[in-house]
Formats: structure tokens, C-alpha cells, sequence
């Protein structure tokens, strides 16, 4: 089923739902399977799946240079989609980036996808690898996520990357794309950056998962920031316990998000990661039943590859 259906079909009830990580290359995926069978109770109507692309591979030339010949990526999303929609009868959505793939590639992993049965993708740009500055595609890959979002939508009206093809078969892919209620770290400002989730949505994104956020108002302030500009697709918010005491301090800098004084001062105070946790879980709870009251259709959990936090969280809500 489409998110967007099933969001409708809610009705304003407020929807759970959560997102997974692949395990790292060479690990099993019964670890994931035991991750997400505590979390079935709570009726997710679909899980997220993220992709990962890990870093560059180099080869010395005869100058001594070294060339850069392809990237290295995580793989498991697909195959984890289609195991989860198997194994849990529940919508996968895959995380599809621009980052380390041609278009020709793309064109294929989507074929494969629609072939699964998945109706749904996250079109994403993707993080630059920590060995490259700033984000650069592929040579034939798509540069940022709207034109990743053109190549879906192209393909759901039956345009493949070869316009001679007799009889393509359109896709019928429900796009989500990301937002960001504290702005994307590298947009001039949040008026551009939400002009660009404008434009995704005008070249036909369905709906909008935000990147996580600790401060609720932020992201009330910026949801009726994006409707005042014209955004009119369903927004879910994406929220991440704390689980740790030194998360306080790297999830600003990975993520680029700011941590409330209040959150940060009570996991400072705490002895250990479980008295840590426990403030991360309550706050979590929190800001989950206020999101609730301002009618959120979905609460997207990262759950990070592991359930007890979230378990936690979801039995005191749904
Ligand atoms: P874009 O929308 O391309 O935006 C990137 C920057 O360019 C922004 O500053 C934006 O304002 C600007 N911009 C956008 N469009 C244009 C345009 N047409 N012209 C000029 N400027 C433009 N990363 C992964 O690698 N794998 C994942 O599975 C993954 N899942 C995620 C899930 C969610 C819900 C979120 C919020 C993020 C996820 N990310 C993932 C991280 C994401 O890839 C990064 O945040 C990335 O830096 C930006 O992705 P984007 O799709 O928002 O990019």
C-alpha cells in the first residue's frame, strides 16, 4: 500500500512507524528480524529501510596517482525489503540516493524494486563519504535529490533513460523525499530550503519524512512555515531517542541539529548511558504526545537496528 493511502485511510489517527538500518557487510540478518519483531504489535503500516554508501575505491596508476575507479556501497536494502515484506506482511520502503549511482543504475534498482511489489520509495541525495568534501556524484548520476525525484517520476509515466523502448511499463512509485525543520546544513538559509521541498513537491513528491529534531516547536514553527509557502503533502516527523550520554554531543554534529538546553542539561547530569536513556526515552514520549495533539499523521522512529528504546517508547502511545 502507498503511505499516502494508508495515511488517509488512518483517518487523523496518528500512525506508528520506524526505519532500519542494513547490517554492516558479512553480518546476518536475523539480528535485524529480532530487532523488529517486538515493534510488530504496535501495527506499523510500513518500515524504512536506509542505503548506505560507505566510501570510495582508489587505484594507483603508473604516475602514482591515485584514480578513483567506483564507490563502495552497503548492500542489503533491497534484499532486507523484500524479506521484511515476507517475513511481517508490512510495506518496506528502500531509501533510494544519487550518491554512487549512474542513472543507468538507478533506472535498474527501481525496475527491481517495482518487480518486489514495493510502492514505495525515500528519494534521498545522500551524505558525502568522509572522504570527499563536499557531495559529488557519480559522472552520470544525479547531482541532488530533485533530479533523483524527475528520474521516478519519469519512470511512473513510463519514460525510461531510452526513449526508443516499444512498450515500457510504467512504475507506480509513492515518493517520499526528506525535510529538514532546522535546515539542511548546507542550504544559505531555511526559506531556500524549504523552496527546494517546494520544488520536489511540484515535480511530484507524495509526502515528507524530516530529519529528527528534539524541539517540537521548531518543527511546528517550520511545518506551518512550509504550508504558508505552499507545501501541502502530508509532513511526518522523524524522531530519534537519545540513548546515550554522549550522543548530546555527536548528534548535533553528524546531523546538524541543536539539542534543547533542558534535554542537554539532564543528560549531563546523569551518571550512566542507562540513566541517559531513561531521560532520552521520557523526552521522546513527550514530544511524541504533543506531535499527537498537532495532528501528525505518522511518528517515523529511527530505531537505529534496535527495538527496546522504541518499545518503550511506542507502549506508552499506541
Ligand atoms: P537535496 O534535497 O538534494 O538537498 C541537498 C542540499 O541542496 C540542500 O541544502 C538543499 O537546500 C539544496 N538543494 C536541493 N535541491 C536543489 C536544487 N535542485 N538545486 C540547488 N540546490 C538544491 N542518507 C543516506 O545516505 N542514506 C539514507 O538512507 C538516508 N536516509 C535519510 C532519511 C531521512 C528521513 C533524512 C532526513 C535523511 C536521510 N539521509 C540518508 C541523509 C541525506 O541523504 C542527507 O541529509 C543529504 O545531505 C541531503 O539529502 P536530500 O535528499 O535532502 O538532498
Amino acid at each position: 500500500t502507498k503511505v499516502t493511502q494508508v495515511i488517509k485511510d488512518a483517518q487523523n489517527k496518528t500512525l506508528f512507524s520506524f526505519e532500519i538500518l542494513p547490517p554492516l557487510k558479512g553480518e546476518s540478518i536475523h539480528s535485524l528480524f529480532e530487532a523488529i519483531e517486538p515493534l510488530m504489535e504496535f501495527k506499523p503500516p510500513f518500515i524504512d529501510v536506509t542505503y548506505h554508501r560507505e566510501e570510495y575505491i582508489y587505484k594507483k596508476r603508473e604516475n602514482g596517482l591515485l584514480e578513483k575507479i567506483s564507490t563502495r556501497k552497503r548492500p542489503g536494502t533491497v534484499g532486507i525489503c523484500a524479506a521484511i515484506m515476507n517475513r511481517f506482511h508490512v510495506d518496506a520502503v528502500p531509501h533510494i540516493i544519487c550518491g554512487g549511482f549512474t542513472k543507468e543504475e538507478t533506472e535498474n534498482a527501481l525496475i527491481d524494486l517495482s518487480f518486489l511489489g514495493i510502492e514505495n520509495v525515500l528519494v534521498l541525495r545522500g551524505d558525502p563519504i568522509k572522504t570527499e568534501p563536499t557531495f559529488s556524484p557519480e559522472p552520470d548520476g544525479h547531482h541532488y535529490a530533485t533530479d533523483l525525484l524527475k528520474q521516478v517520476c519519469n519512470m511512473n509515466k513510463g519514460m525510461y533513460l531510452d526513449e526508443e523502448m516499444k512498450t515500457p511499463i510504467a512504475t507506480e512509485f509513492c515518493i517520499g523525499v526528506a525535510g529538514y525543520p532546522e535546515k539542511h546544513f548546507e542550504a544559505p538559509n531555511l526559506r531556500t530550503d524549504i523552496k527546494y521541498l517546494k520544488k520536489k513537491q511540484e515535480l511530484g513528491a507524495d509526502y515528507v519524512v524530516t530529519q529528527m529534531f528534539f524541539d517540537n516547536e521548531k518543527y511546528c514553527d517550520w511545518v506551518n512555515k512550509c504550508r504558508e509557502e505552499g507545501i501541502t503533502i502530508p509532513i511526518i516527523p522523524g524522531l530519534k531517542p537519545i540513548t546515550t550520554k554522549k550522543q548530546i554531543t555527536v548528534l548535533p554534529r553528524i546531523f546538524h541539529i541543536d539539542i534543547p538546553d533542558a534535554l542537554a542539561e539532564a543528560v549531563e547530569n546523569c551518571k550512566t548511558d542507562a540513566e541517559a536513556k531513561q531521560v532520552g526515552i521520557e523526552w521522546c514520549i513527550q514530544q511524541s504526545k504533543e506531535l499527537m495533539k498537532f495532528g501528525v499523521p505518522v511518528l517515523h522512529y529511527y530505531s537505529m537496528g534496535k527495538s527496546d528504546t522504541v518499545k518503550k517508547i511506542a507502549s506508552a502511545l499506541f
